[in-house]
C-alpha cells in the first residue's frame, strides 16, 4: 500500500496499485478540483500526460 498526495494539493490517497490510488483520489478530484476536470482544454492528451507523470510519481513513492 502506498500513500501519495494529490498532484494539486496536500490531500493524500492510498492505493495498492496506481489504478487503486487513482480511484481513491477521484472523489477528491471531483470535489476539490472540479474546475480542472471540467476544463475543456484538458483533452485526452492532457489526461495521458497526467497519467504518465502521476504513475511515475506513484512508482517512485
Ligand atoms: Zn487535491
Amino acid at each position: 500500500m502506498k500513500t501519495l498526495s494529490c498532484d494539486l494539493c496536500e490531500v493524500t490517497a492510498d492505493g495498492e496499485t496506481f489504478e487503486d490510488w487513482m480511484n481513491a483520489l477521484k472523489p477528491h478530484y471531483g470535489e476539490a478540483h472540479a474546475d480542472v476536470i471540467n476544463d475543456s482544454n484538458n483533452g485526452k492528451e492532457e489526461m495521458d500526460k497526467w497519467m504518465t507523470s502521476n504513475k511515475a510519481r506513484f512508482d517512485t513513492a
